[in-house]
């Protein structure tokens, strides 16, 4: 194939990777979105087979085939709700192709094209070399850490020792060294500590991170994978891993921003970690006296109908459920007895960035009337029923008033200045973050004790009565 013939196509690829990202970027246009991204790929691996450098197939058609069947059954068997934990397998992934690309490049420089001609690298590879290197062990274990806490195979509170920022702080200027140190000599040690030691720093810098913040630090990951990528790219002189690399870096990272925004944290201490903490005892100590009001289907009809302005708040449990379907079906009954409907979505609400908004979409919820925290939530005080399905943490004043709390600081959906408050769970426990609720004790509380979609479909009933 013509290198101009290969060029272009690398740039059509490109457009399509950021038509892609855009489409993304909204639920009108995401499906789009999607097929630009599938068509941009595929159009780089086609055009990357198809290279000079390229002499024989077997090998890359027996990557594909394993690597694409693995790929099709997990995302056909995966549930929605296991989707974050899947994203910091796949960037794991991303890591160690960056860390063993580089390690090859590293032994057979001449093969790359990145050596004087012989065994010398030039110094200008050398610098990227080692900081796709890193930035790829980084990721590649720090994100099965992050794996293991959000699949709970470790514990999701912060795992935290004295001295630990330090410590953290020396490893990284010891790293520093090292890059220098390879660069200047192309020292083989160097390049293999450099390895273990990004790799232990992957550990360190995800362990110290607790319950509330796993969304940032997935999104973190996904940025490091990115740039991962883009460091690779450099040496394997390929524009397209370049450019998609800069692409998933910056957006990952702009993703991150946009989350700790949200949680209301600073990017930088959530990187150095140590937030979320054990579950919190002040706010059990607070209705230790209290007894929750537990109401049935038809009391949550009752007072449904009889509402004036209903605002639902869904969260993770209705992902569970899968209440969606039955959700809108009972929001369809209330519109028509002319009760006003809307739908109040958190930042983190689920367990992964735009959960919800994919929920309600697929139930046909019109857009008009789903709402983001910032434009709904000063309305919760002329709202008179806040429909709470399967949320908690998002919700839980504690993030407010509880400074030992996990999610002391994120920004709430202040659902108890509603008249009356609806939480649909199955019991009193607590959510994501591991501590409890002390909306579920105030006056204007009543707990609908049971699956989601059972209660909607219970309520629904009642409705038709
Ligand atoms: P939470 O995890 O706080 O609460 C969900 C609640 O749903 C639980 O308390 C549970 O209570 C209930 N539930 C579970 N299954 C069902 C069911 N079948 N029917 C009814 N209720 C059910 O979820 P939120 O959405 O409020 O908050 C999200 C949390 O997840 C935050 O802490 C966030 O930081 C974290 N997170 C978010 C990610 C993201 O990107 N959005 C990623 C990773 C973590 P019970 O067991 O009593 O039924």
């Amino acid at each position: 194939m013509p290198i101009t013939v290969t060029l272009l196509s690398y740039l059509v690829s490109s457009v399509c990777c950021i038509m892609a990202l855009r489409g993304l970027s909204g639920p009108e246009t995401a499906r789009n979105g999607l097929l630009f991204g599938v068509a941009g790929m595929a159009l780089a691996i086609v055009t990357t087979i198809l290279l000079p450098e390229v002499h024989s197939y077997g090998l890359i058609v027996l990557g594909i085939v394993i690597g694409g069947s693995v790929g099709a059954v997990i995302a056909r068997k995966i549930e929605m709700t296991a989707l974050p934990q899947l994203v910091a397998a796949f960037h794991s992934l991303v890591g160690l192709a960056a860390v063993t690309i580089a390690a090859a490049a590293f032994l057979n420089p001449v093969a790359y094209g990145i050596s004087d001609g012989g065994s010398h690298i030039l110094f200008g590879s050398l610098i990227e070399m080692s900081l796709g290197v890193a930035i790829g062990a980084v990721t590649f274990t720090g994100s099965i850490i992050a794996w293991g806490k959000l699949q709970g195979v470790i514990t999701g509170a912060p795992i935290v020792f004295k001295g630990q920022h330090p410590f953290n702080a020396a490893l990284g200027a010891v790293l520093l060294g090292l890059i220098v140190m390879l660069c200047v000599t192309q020292a083989p040690f160097a390049f293999w500590s450099i390895i273990v030691l990004s790799a232990a720093l992957g550990v360190l810098m995800i362990i110290p991170i607790g319950g509330a913040d796993m969304p940032v630090i997935v999104s973190m990951l996904n940025s490091y994978s990115g740039w991962a990528a883009a460091g690779i790219g450099f040496t394997l002189q390929n524009n397209l891993l370049i450019i998609v690399g800069a692409l998933v870096g910056s957006s990952g990272a702009i993703l991150s921003y946009i989350m700790c925004k949200g949680m209301n944290r600073s990017f930088f201490n959530v990187i150095l970690g140590g937030f979320g903490g054990e579950a919190s005892t002040a706010a059990s100590a607070a209705h230790n006296d209290k007894q929750a009001k537990i109401g049935s289907a038809e009391d949550a009809a009752f007072i449904l109908k009889n509402a004036g302005s209903v605002i639902i708040v869904p969260g993770y449990g209705m992902a569970v459920a899968q209440a969606q379907h039955a959700l809108r079906e009972m929001a369809d009954i209330l519109k028509e007895e002319g009760v006003k409907v809307r739908y109040a979505i958190h930042p983190v609400a689920g367990r992964m960035p735009g959960h919800m908004n994919v929920l309600l979409a697929e139930a046909n919820v019109p857009y008009d009337d789903v709402l983001e925290m910032e434009e709904i939530n000063r309305d919760f005080s002329q709202t008179d029923v806040a429909f709470v399905i399967g949320a908690n943490d998002i919700t839980n004043p504690a993030a407010k008033k509880d400074k030992s709390s996990p999610i002391f600081g994120m920004p709430i959906l202040d659902v108890e200045n509603a008249g009356t408050v609806l939480f649909v769970k199955r019991s009193l426990g607590s959510g994501y973050a591991g501590i409890e609720n002390e909306l579920f004790f105030h006056d204007n509380t009543m707990m609908l004790l049971g699956d989601a979609k059972k209660m909607c479909e219970g309520i629904i009933k009642a409705l038709e009565q």
